[in-house]
């Protein structure tokens, strides 16, 4: 009774613990059987709920976030300011998540026999896909005409190849943008219905979520641990080592990157800018959600930074939808962590991939809970390891995504204010005038 009314993250990290514990003890007591027969099957249930929602979730999202650009023309200089600033800012987030996965390299101590084993538990599938990433080496070019379907049925018919429907998805957008409102309002209506439909969708999983993270995290343990328990513990270091460094990456954007890009690009001092939208962070950490927090944002961006009404309701609303740094650091982090446990040598190329499809994954990651590790099959998809992979880090996702989604609100704030300042829009004398407005 008492766990039915616990607020979803704590009945998840409830399973997590419960997960491990029976791990330990079906492992010691022998139940690998059993484990696998009836315990496993709900894990693998839950994470295929994920992925059947991640075409329509990119498609509809995707669509949506760029027709709601409309104003984008009227408002064209700022937009496209801001839609590169936007982009920069997620390019330098996925590179330092790049930089400080490489350096650490989490998952790599694992004995080389489990990571075969690992493999073959979750990588069934693996090697059409190896063949996949490979067949880019045709020639220079290649994985540019990967990008583009010859057939949207054929295209979303298939997780591999995301990066054609997101091509789709893009043009139609723009189409929707090009022509007149008023003759495909009942598009735009449609999208925007499907999207809600999709979203509530994905949170009727997530209710799931702490028997999967259960069945998931038990399940792992007696696979893994075999004749040799030690092997779990270190499954368990392992995932600890990944959270921390998507931490410290966090970490990184928020107590290097914006205060210099901040520092660089307006007066506003970091100490105070960290005051003004702490309110929101604290929201983003509570509902992990920034399209939850987008009217605190808007509030406290004007209230407290003076950023003027007119930037706030343009920047910060695309920003929820299609800005996410922490989201896309996160992605290939654990990206670069699935393909280390896996026992797959990332190229250079694979990981410039990773840049293209994080960035393309955060844009269309809806801003609510769980989006971005849906988003992350595309992102393991496209580097050829086996999308099954995020059942290995579903069990610390939720906390992850309590911070993540706190530094999405952050750049989407930071951002705001230098287009404002850019702008002339940006003014301390509105902290007080926009407070009385109010
Ligand atoms: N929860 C994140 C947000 O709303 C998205 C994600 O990374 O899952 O910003």
């Amino acid at each position: 009774m008492l766990f039915r009314k616990l607020a979803l993250h704590w009945k998840i990290l409830i399973g997590l613990a419960l997960g491990i514990v029976f791990g330990f003890v079906a492992s010691a007591a022998g139940w690998k059987e059993f484990t696998i027969d009836w315990v496993k099957p709900w894990g693998t249930i839950f994470i295929r709920m994920l992925k059947l929602i991640a075409v329509p979730l990119i498609f509809f999202s995707l669509v949506q976030g760029i027709g709601s650009l409309q104003n984008i023309s009227k408002l064209s200089r700022m937009g496209l300011k801001t839609l590169a600033l936007y982009v920069v800012s997620t390019v330098i987030a996925i590179s330092v998540g790049l930089t400080i996965v490489n350096l650490i390299r989490p998952g790599s101590d694992f004995p080389e026999d489990k990571k075969e084993e690992f493999q073959k538990i979750y990588g069934s599938d693996a090697d059409s896909k190896i063949e996949i990433a490979h067949s880019s080496d045709e020639g220079p070019l290649q994985f540019i005409v990967d990008i583009v379907p010859d057939n949207i049925i054929g295209a979303a018919s298939n997780n591999i190849n995301m990066l054609q429907v997101i091509f789709f998805a893009i043009l139609f957008g723009i189409a929707l943008v090009v022509l007149e409102r008023s003759k495909v309002e009942v598009v735009h209506q449609f999208v925007s219905g499907v999207n809600d439909v999709i979203i509530t969708m994905v949170k009727l999983i997530m209710q799931t979520a702490p028997y999967g993270v259960f069945a998931l995290m038990g399940s792992l343990m007696v696979e893994l641990a075999g004749d040799d328990p030690a092997s779990s513990i270190q499954l368990l270091q392992s995932l600890g080592m990944y959270a921390m460094v998507v931490i410290m990456g966090l970490m990184f954007l928020v107590i290097f990157v914006y205060p210099i890009l901040l520092s660089s690009f307006t007066k506003i001092k970091y100490l105070q800018f960290l005051k003004g939208i702490f309110p929101a962070q604290l929201l983003a950490f509570s509902t992990s959600s920034s399209a939850a927090t987008l009217p605190v944002t808007m509030r406290q961006c004007e209230n407290e930074l003076g950023v003027s009404k007119e930037v706030s309701s343009f920047v910060l609303p695309v920003g929820a939808t299609i800005n996410m740094d922490g989201t896309s650091l996160y992605q290939a982090v654990a990206a670069v962590f699935i393909a280390i446990v896996f026992g797959y040598d990332l190229t250079l190329g694979q990981q410039l991939t990773i840049i293209l499809t994080a960035t393309l994954a955060s844009i269309g990651s809806a801003a609510v809970p769980s989006a971005g590790i849906v988003m992350l099959v595309i992102v393991l998809e496209s580097i050829g390891v086996p999308s099954s992979g995020i059942a290995l880090i579903f069990a610390v996702d939720r906390p992850l995504d309590m911070l993540r989604t706190v530094v999405n609100v952050t750049g989407d704030s930071t951002i705001a204010s230098i287009v404002a300042a850019s702008e002339n829009k940006l003014n301390p004398e509105l902290v007080n005038q926009n407070k009385t407005e109010e």
